[in-house]
């Protein structure tokens, strides 16, 4: 049964890395039956947070990637950590070292003389180990002889020569366990089958694979993803995406789909598809379909999913997320309201934002301010189109589309000029603005009352 994990270091928010990271492992897992674990690396105590891991927690949960059962605490398996260092003292492949820090610092000055890496194989490695409270640290008799390779499902077969390893630290003097040992007692003990990672990670691997052989524990298949790159193909950076996942619910007003949508097709694909469903995501989604080529990050792709996403969103969703933005709160009518204008409003929004620009007129208080570029229309030869338009909307029975639309063409035609030069002055009258959903929608959301109102307001 398989069995993947999402390990995050909460030193900060949850990137777009880390996201797509999170989401690969909680498909893989649906796609194939299996279950989706979440670890909190928080072994680095100066540089975890508690709003760190709460922004981690909230971002996976707003993009819908629930994980099975508690979140494993890496700091809380300590002392699990130890144990199986000491195990691995006993069993040889391990050893505990007396080095000091002059004797590191001698040996680190000779690499670098002879311009190679540091590869630290101690003089305690087949040493009978001290009698006594001497200080040591544990490390790994790593293999020096041979080749370990790793047939990674993204990166194909990689082959280190076991001499270009270290006989890394398993366990600090202080007792405390390192990272590397963590991550592989804690992928064990959790039943991890798949390490599906950023790619950042792939040299570890090398280094942790030692550790799984020396304790004869199964090795899980390693999937390595290709790191996000920027628009021009250099690091990602803040301008250009790598911000928090909440940066795009909130700054940009994004969907969770549309996000998930995108982040899957970054570095994943499946023939030409665009537009990928969950149910579809999760139906089709293999390692297979993991590019080798690090992926750019581009921010106009999302935004154009996102607006896709909100033309197809309910109607009732995406008025509570845009009544969320306004502030004082609206009340159970104008929610209402909000609600039935959404089909007049999705088609021109791309997010969120958008959607709250566009309903602003639904709710400005009579006389409407007027915007600069607006007001032009509603000036001069505008003004007898108003107090036109007034009378003949005013006499109508019915407030309807249909009434509406003959009542505003009889009014053009009176007037011997098109829809068009009558639309705009009832528009910015109407709505304060140049732009706006259809002028027929707009006087049917707005009603009888607050239409003549506004349009009253205006004839000077
Ligand atoms: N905690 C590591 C990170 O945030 C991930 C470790 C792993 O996936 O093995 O980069």
């Amino acid at each position: 049964n398989i069995v993947t994990r999402f390990a995050p270091s909460p030193t900060g928010y949850l990137h777009i890395g880390g996201a797509r990271t999170a989401l690969f492992n909680w498909l893989y897992a649906k796609a194939k039956g299996g279950k989706f674990l979440l670890r909190i690396e928080d072994t680095d105590r100066a540089r975890s947070t508690q709003p760190a891991i709460d922004a981690i927690l909230t971002s996976m949960q707003w993009l819908g990637l629930d994980w099975d059962g508690d979140a494993v605490f890496q700091f809380e398996r300590a002392v699990r950590h130890a144990e199986v260092a000491h195990q691995m003292v006993e069993s040889g492949h391990a050893y505990r070292c007396y080095m000091t820090h002059e004797e590191l610092a001698a040996m680190r000055a000779q690499a670098e003389a002879a311009k190679r890496p540091l590869r630290v194989r101690s003089p305690w490695r087949d040493r009978a180990p001290e009698a006594g409270e001497k200080p040591y640290v544990i490390r790994l008799k790593a293999p020096t002889e041979g080749a370990t390779t790793i047939v990674d499902r993204v990166q194909g077969s990689i082959t280190v020569q076991n001499s270009e390893l270290d006989d890394l630290i398993l366990l600090r003097s202080d007792g405390t366990p390192t990272y590397m040992l963590a991550v592989v007692v804690d992928d064990h003990d959790m039943g991890v089958t798949h390490v599906i990672r950023g790619d950042d990670h792939l040299n570890n691997a090398f280094r942790q694979l030692p550790i799984i052989k020396a304790m004869n524990w199964p090795e899980p298949v390693y999937a390595h993803v290709p790191m996000i790159h920027g628009p021009d193909g250099g690091k990602l950076s803040k301008r250009h995406g790598a911000v928090g996942v909440e940066y795009y619910r909130d700054e940009l007003g994004m969907l969770p789909e549309a996000v998930d949508n995108y982040l899957l097709r970054l570095g994943w694909g499946h023939g030409d598809d665009e537009i990928i469903s969950r149910e579809q995501a999760v139906a089709w989604f293999d390692l297979d379909g993991i590019g080798k080529s690090p992926s750019r990050f581009d921010l106009k792709k999302l935004e154009n999913l996102n607006g896709h996403y909100i033309r197809e969103a309910d109607d009732a969703r995406l008025a509570k997320l845009v009544a969320a933005r306004f502030d004082p709160a609206l009340d159970g009518h104008q929610l209402t309201l909000l609600e039935r204008a959404m089909p007049s409003l999705k088609p021109r929004a791309a997010s969120v934002i958008e959607l709250v620009d566009g309903a602003q007129f639904l709710f400005r208080q009579r006389p409407l301010a007027i915007a600069a570029e607006a007001e032009p229309l509603i000036a001069g030869n505008a003004q007898p189109l108003l107090a036109a338009l007034h009378t003949a909307l005013d006499a109508l029975d019915d407030w309807d589309t249909e009434a509406l639309e003959s009542a505003v063409r009889q009014v053009a035609e009176d007037a011997g000029v098109k829809l068009g030069q009558v639309a705009q002055p009832l528009r910015a009258a109407l709505t304060g603005r140049k732009t706006s959903p259809g002028i027929f929608d707009v006087l049917v959301l707005l009603g009888r009352e607050e239409s003549l109102g506004r349009i009253a307001d205006q004839i000077k």
